[in-house]
């Protein structure tokens, strides 16, 4: 006979392991690791968001007001996402940007969890999560992609670094 905290115990790993399958599989994705190896290179914060869909809390991340000029890439595998040219102020605590650099970058998903109806936004090149996309963006496009800090990495544009010392 199971005793009720054993049999609460079941339920319990039943149901997070049915939540990690509920996460769609990385498969078809060039990059394709480990569980083990994202965490060890991701280490536990980046992991959370990239690789568990998580979300950072809002106005924590580190680009949210990163004015300079350069590509966003993806934290995950470096791929170039977003150009600082599309990134603006939602307000949301989140980096937006209105468009990717190119529609194969990304992919989307749709999300119902948290009784919502979203599309999710993933690296098309390692599955990375990288946010949401809605429809409440500035034109052109009129689409806001809501992005965690933590999910992606900076290049500064070059030109611009040793352009500005001259004009100073
Ligand atoms: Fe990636």
């Amino acid at each position: 006979m199971i005793l009720a905290t054993q049999r609460q115990e079941f339920v319990l790993v039943l149901f997070s392991e049915a939540f990690k399958y509920s996460i769609p599989p990385t498969n078809g994705m060039v990059v394709n690791k480990t569980e083990e190896e994202w965490k060890q290179e991701l280490g536990p914060d980046r992991y959370k968001v990239l690789r568990k869909k998580g979300t950072e809390r809002p106005f924590t991340g580190q680009l949210l007001h990163n004015e300079e000029k350069g590509v966003y890439t993806c934290g995950g595998c470096g791929t170039e996402l977003f150009s600082s040219e599309s990134k603006y102020d939602s307000g949301s605590g989140w980096p937006s940007f209105w468009t990717a650099m190119a529609k194969d970058k990304i992919k989307e998903i749709p999300d119902n969890s948290l009784w919502m109806k979203r599309m999710e936004v993933v690296c098309a090149n390692c599955g990375g999560h990288l946010g949401h996309v809605f429809d409440d963006g500035p034109q052109p496009t009129g689409l806001r992609y809501c992005v965690n800090s933590m999910s992606l990495g900076f290049k500064k544009n070059q030109n611009e670094t040793t352009a500005s010392p001259k004009t100073a």
